[in-house]
């Protein structure tokens, strides 16, 4: 069970020092209780009472990390039941299912469209992350030849499916180093997969009939040693799935329950008949408290809204999406180039570069530093004043690298133009586009 507040109140120096950012340790324990506070943020915390507040300064939803290297992902590590009370962490990762009497060859096929199914949003790459490789009929070599092939040859990281240890086993030794879920113990083979789970230092699902079943389960694992395990409630149908993710999330944060405090694992594609179905399903679960979603199969037309979805759910609200302040070159620009300035909210970024792209006409993009706000609001709320944009682009050096004196403005900011041209002497301004969909059109006028 996570500490109360006053519990961790008597752990603290009780200085009152104010150096995490609150007036006195009370307040600081009322936080770290509500895991609105880093332990870390308190310097004086003696390594004795440290480890004592580790339980209660981790997080209520354990974060488990599946697989290894670039695709290497963490599920769980959740804090709060809404994403407007802080943030979601670590977004639901996608699993298409590969049945194991898949031949070598489409296999090799099936994992090819899988690993095109990839997008750029605002500078990130959304892909689906596994492959969840399901036993089918228990012959335990070929489960795990393809469990080899899927970790040697794709950048997937993998879901072991089988309630059969001894065929585990084999797909373990096989594909063991890429750090793979396995999926799962139950009541009858816990023992046998909690040692596999163990000695290999894996991750490890349960699955059960019942929450009461998850709960005995966790228990007996945890009391083996094993920390990192993922959730399977059992339910396949809509509404008891749903019942029951969410009352585990509200039982491991508002009861502080560690019995159900670990990441969910769901499967759409046991709950539908059809894959458009199974997206909508698994578009709840995104929200909802899924943290590996299993599909039968990975399209582009259902994949695509259920990345967009995930990147929507999983920004952190009170944090705009930003890029860094400075010089930005589209398409090998020279002193000649036009100069373009606009605020450094990501979307903003990637529509203007966008669009200066497709004119195909070389720029120099300048992004001033608007904590993330977009062209309008910034200029409303006074990040994108004329003093503040001139003197930007004073210093950002641009002068060095033009031979050109005229800077454009998003025409969002037409306002600003008398002001940015009293700053900067020597240029004039030019009011640009307000609709960044005009931006190629204008660049390639000019021409
Ligand atoms: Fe108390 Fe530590 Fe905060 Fe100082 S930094 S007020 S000692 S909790």
């Amino acid at each position: 069970m996570a500490l109360t507040g006053i519990q961790i109140f008597k752990l603290l120096p009780k200085t009152n020092c104010k150096e995490c950012g609150v007036p006195t340790c009370l307040a600081f324990a009322m936080n770290l209780a509500s895991s609105k506070a880093e332990l870390d943020s308190c310097p004086y915390v003696s390594d004795e009472a440290r480890e004592q507040l580790a339980e209660a300064a981790a997080p209520p939803i354990r974060p488990v990390v599946i697989g290894k290297g670039v695709r290497k992902l963490t599920v769980g590590g959740e804090t709060v039941l809404y994403r407007h009370e802080k943030t979601f962490f670590n977004p639901t990762a996608f699993a298409g299912l590969l049945p194991s009497d898949i031949s070598v060859v489409d296999a090799e096929a099936k994992l090819k469209v899988w690993n095109a199914i990839q997008f750029e949003r605002v500078g990130l790459n959304l892909r689906p992350e596994l492959v969840a490789l399901k036993d089918v009929n228990g012959d335990k070599a070929a489960f795990a030849a393809l469990a080899k092939q899927v970790a040697e040859t794709s950048e997937f990281n993998l879901v072991l499916m089988t309630e059969d240890a001894a065929v585990m086993a084999a797909a373990v030794e096989a594909c063991g180093f890429k750090r793979p879920l396995l999926y799962a113990a139950t009541e009858a083979n816990a023992d046998a997969m909690g040692k596999l789970a163990k000695d290999n230092d894996l991750p490890l699902a349960v699955k059960a009939d019942s929450i009461d079943g998850v709960i005995a389960l966790t228990e007996k694992l945890t009391a083996m040693g094993l920390k990192d395990l993922v959730i399977d409630s059992g339910a396949r149908d809509l509404k008891p799935a749903l019942a029951d993710l969410v009352g585990m999330r509200r039982s491991a944060l508002k009861d502080g329950n560690r019995s159900v405090g670990f990441p969910t694992i769901v499967f759409p594609c046991e709950m539908a008949s059809n894959l458009e179905m199974e997206g909508l399903i698994a578009a709840m679960f995104i929200a909802k408290y899924g943290s590996i979603v299993v599909l039968s199969d990975l399209t582009t037309e259902v994949m695509f809204p259920l990345l967009l979805e995930r990147l929507n759910i999983f920004t952190d609200p009170q944090r705009p999406m930003t890029v860094t302040e400075g010089i930005f070159e589209i398409g090998n620009p020279d002193e000649n180039s036009p100069v373009l300035v606009t605020t450094n909210f990501a979307l903003t970024y990637f529509i203007v570069s966008g669009e200066i792209e497709a004119s195909r006409v070389p720029a120099w993009l300048l992004i001033k530093d608007s904590e993330g706000l977009s062209v309008l609001t910034a200029w409303a709320a006074g990040k994108f004043g004329g003093d503040d944009v001139g003197a930007f682009v004073k210093k950002s050096g641009i002068a060095d690298k033009v031979k050109t004196r005229e800077l454009i403005i998003p025409g969002y900011a037409a306002a600003i133009a008398g002001d940015v041209e009293e700053e900067l002497s020597g240029w004039t301004v030019t009011v640009g586009p307000r609709e960044a969909a005009h931006i190629a059109g204008f660049l390639k006028a000019r021409q």
